[in-house]
């Protein structure tokens, strides 16, 4: 296609041929609203319990555990706000635990609680790699606190949080814990009971399915309040007729992602591997951000000094490769981003930033011809900044 080498899966996939088809009935032929009494609406009806069941089974949990959302971000924002709301209102506990490595999503949810209704936020510092560690958390809780929010896997820089450890210090301490699951669930598994976490949100789109659709699951008794008020649909948590074809696409791509996840992750780990190996080694001032081992194994990320990482994006475009320099989000300013800033990379450094992800499709062939450009590109780059 364009004769363009994609490789920014992180942003987003796209959707599989597969889950189309799934979908493809449930905008014409089956368009009953899952509320109507008639036969229309038990069609659809049944086809979201059915995808509901689906995406209980990858998650280990019941089905009435998981809310059909409109997308990660808003399964975040169900999440933070609604069990912050909550305990607030059970036992007034209003202090919010989260990190500086969080996707936005989460992050300025946190922040407009604490402008708007008066939480507390407490901002755990990441180590050098990026991770939040068990020992940050049970040094930050207390009985004030009323939520702790820690990604699974981080989005700019692929570093995967000790999810297990970080619930049982929560758990142990009455306290309820959020994951934002949503760049994880495409190569991780997403078992609730054994990360032991009590919300989860994932999104269809980065794992091959629509955008525009997501899910958080809420173990049982989990009190929320909800922030979409209207009809009682999703338990009464989230209202809206439900996008029948989309969450429906959502439970298919979850299923084979599943079912497909060890033989995705074996095709783009050494993939991986020769990406950041090879960086290393060719491109002068470069540097791995994240962990090397606790990583998503479709992810490589750097910094390079001297270099601006949008010149360096433009540059690959221009030369037929789309990458990315973090969170897929251009908002046109030069400051680096707050993730990057976070591992401690002084501004030289931190506004270098090169997000390489790859997908279930992605050919060792694009790999080589992109490794045959880019040190070239980042030399270019540089020589552009001196000026
Ligand atoms: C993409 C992403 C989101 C947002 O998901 P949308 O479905 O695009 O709203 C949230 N968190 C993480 C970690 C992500 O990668």
């Amino acid at each position: 296609m364009l004769g363009k080498i994609y490789l920014d899966y992180a942003a987003t996939t796209p959707v599989d041929p597969r889950v189309l088809d799934v979908m493809q009935p449930y905008f014409s032929a089956s368009f009953g609203n899952p509320s109507s009494v008639h036969r229309y609406g038990q069609i659809a009806e049944a086809a979201v319990e059915s995808a509901r069941e689906t995406v209980a089974s990858v998650l280990n949990c019941r089905p009435d555990e998981i809310v059909f959302t409109s997308c990660g971000s808003e399964s975040d924002n169900l999440a933070l706000r609604g069990a912050a709301l909550a305990m607030r209102e059970k036992n007034g506990a209003n202090w919010i635990i989260t990190s500086r490595a969080e996707h936005h999503a989460v992050s300025k949810t946190a922040e407009h609680l604490e402008k708007y209704y008066d939480f507390k936020v407490e901002w755990l510092d990441v180590d050098k790699h990026g991770m939040v560690t068990p020992e940050m958390v049970k040094k930050a809780v207390c009985d004030k606190t009323a939520l702790v929010s820690v990604m699974y896997a981080n989005n700019e820089i692929g570093t995967i949080n000790p999810i297990q450890e970080i619930a049982e210090i929560c758990r142990a301490n009455g306290i309820l814990f959020h994951t934002d699951a949503v760049q994880a669930a495409a190569y991780l598994p997403v078992d609730v009971n054994a990360l032991g976490v009590d919300l989860m949100s994932l999104g269809g789109h980065k794992f091959y399915g629509p955008k525009g659709v997501g899910a958080l699951y809420v173990r049982k008794g989990t009190a929320l309040v909800p922030h979409l008020t209207g009809g009682a649909q999703e338990n009464g948590l989230r209202a809206g007729t439900q996008n029948v074809p989309y969450i429906v696409g959502f439970a298919e791509a979850l299923r084979l992602t599943h079912e497909e996840r060890e033989q995705r992750a074996a095709h783009v780990k050494p993939l991986r591997d020769r990406i950041i190996g090879t960086v290393l080694e060719m491109i002068p001032d470069s540097k791995l951000t994240g962990h090397l081992e606790s990583r998503l194994p479709n992810h490589a990320s750097f910094v390079f000094k001297d270099v601006d990482g949008n010149l360096l994006l433009q540059l690959l475009d221009a030369a037929g490769f789309a990458c990315s320099s973090g969170s897929a989000c251009k908002t046109g300013n030069p400051e680096p981003s707050e993730v990057i800033t976070s591992l401690g990379f002084s501004h030289d450094w931190a506004l270098g930033s090169l997000r390489v992800t790859l997908g279930k499709d992605s050919a060792p062939e694009q790999v080589d011809s992109f490794l045959k450009v880019l040190p070239s590109l980042v030399d270019q780059a540089r020589k552009l900044n001196q000026r």
